[in-house]
């Protein structure tokens, strides 16, 4: 069996280890490039969110180089994920590609988490449930540590003294990422650039501007389909916070779990006023970090969402209210594949210029 999965951020740092650790051999998609997008859209109803379209190129791009089985996140939902699977397997069989899909439903229980198990237990052909315990384990835990290496990142960006040095540090980081094979090699290469980031010199006494970016979380996580926003934002001086991240969502279905902690409770009373239900995907996030970030005094927030998405469209509908109550200013982006670059980058620079401009206004009055 030669697996692989969709990119979403770095989540495949984890994956790769939690698979490598079972001893299955692993087949990463390449990073998602033009080339992913436009095999994806090529084999996709036209109208479908973006994140579906680059998952079928990642699958397809992974398939040609020997990969034959498929793990993705999946399940009900009120929104289009919950057809992913479905679909997507329809369209790589109508392409005749032989290949098993195996898909992962929300962890709501101990019974779910143990369906998860079982589906390593196959795909590794261990019986060893202890050592498929420990994978899983050691997973999250590297699903944490790389969103903290990247939060730690996103605030050295825009304070270092000499630029673009946390950029080669992060390339770097990023080869010896994709060389790396189980838990314990990647462990050693987070520590060390964790530890090489700390040594980056940087401003203190700069006055930072501080964004919150809220939204579907693919949007919010994949540098591909964002066009790098966090590293954009980072080199153009401003602190970047992303709301929704790979380690809180899988937090969030496991904090049943007593020592799992999530802040899911925290947004879900943010947003109570606005949005009191759940409406598929984040957009309950979205409100509930909207008002967040208004409360913690942020300069402003970046609303990503993709062309056609449900629940970012509802939330999106919402925002204006907050906005201006809570006096925030608020900049929606909607992606697709024809996002054009420069007129993408000239709304955020516009953007950062007002922010920038009203930071200062409030200082002179
Ligand atoms: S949250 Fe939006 S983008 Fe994500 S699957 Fe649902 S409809 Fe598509």
């Amino acid at each position: 069996m030669k697996i692989t999965f969709p990119h979403m951020g770095n989540i495949y740092i984890a994956l790769k280890a939690v698979f490598e650790e079972l001893g299955v051999e692993v087949i990463p998609p390449p990073k998602c490039s033009k080339n992913t997008l436009e095999i994806g859209t090529k084999h996709s109803p036209e109208l479908i969110c973006i994140p579906f379209k680059i998952t079928v190129g990642n699958y397809i791009e992974s398939i040609k180089r020997g990969a034959d089985t498929l793990f993705m996140w999946g399940g009900c939902d009120v929104c289009r994920i919950g057809f992913y699977n479905t679909l997507q397997k329809e369209i790589l069989r109508n392409l005749g590609y032989p290949i098993e899909l195996i898909c992962v439903e929300p962890f709501k229980n101990i019974k779910e988490i143990n369906n998860f198990l079982q589906k390593l237990q196959r795909i590794s052909g261990t019986k060893n449930y202890l050592k498929i315990f420990a994978a899983f384990v050691k997973g999250i835990k590297l699903l944490n540590e790389v969103d903290d290496f990247d939060a730690l990142v996103h605030k050295i960006r825009p304070r270092e003294v000499s630029k673009g040095e946390v950029d080669q540090l992060y390339d770097k980081f990023e080869k010896e990422m994709y060389l790396a094979r189980g838990y314990k090699e990647i462990t050693i290469i987070i520590k060390k650039y964790k530890e090489a980031l700390k040594n980056i010199q940087i401003n203190e006494k700069r006055d930072i501007l501080k964004i919150g970016i809220v939204g579907e979380i693919y949007t919010v996580v994949e540098p591909f389909i964002n066009l790098d926003i966090i590293k954009r934002l980072g080199n153009m001086g401003v602190e970047v916070h992303r709301s929704v991240v790979s380690s809180e969502f899988i937090n969030e279905q496991l904090d049943f779990i007593p020592f799992i902690h999530s802040e899911k409770e925290e947004v879900h009373r943010a947003a109570k006023n606005y949005l009191d239900t759940e409406i598929g995907g984040h957009a309950r996030h979205t409100i509930g970090n909207t008002v967040r970030y208004a409360q913690e005094h942020y300069d402003g927030v970046i609303h990503l969402l993709p062309f056609t998405c449900m629940p970012e469209i509802v939330a999106s509908s919402i925002l204006p209210t907050i906005k201006k109550e809570k006096d925030i200013p608020i900049l929606k982006i909607i992606l697709d594949e024809m996002t054009g670059e420069v007129g993408y980058f000239t709304r955020i620079e516009a953007f950062v210029d007002l922010l920038e401009r009203r930071r200062m206004y409030r200082k002179i009055v």
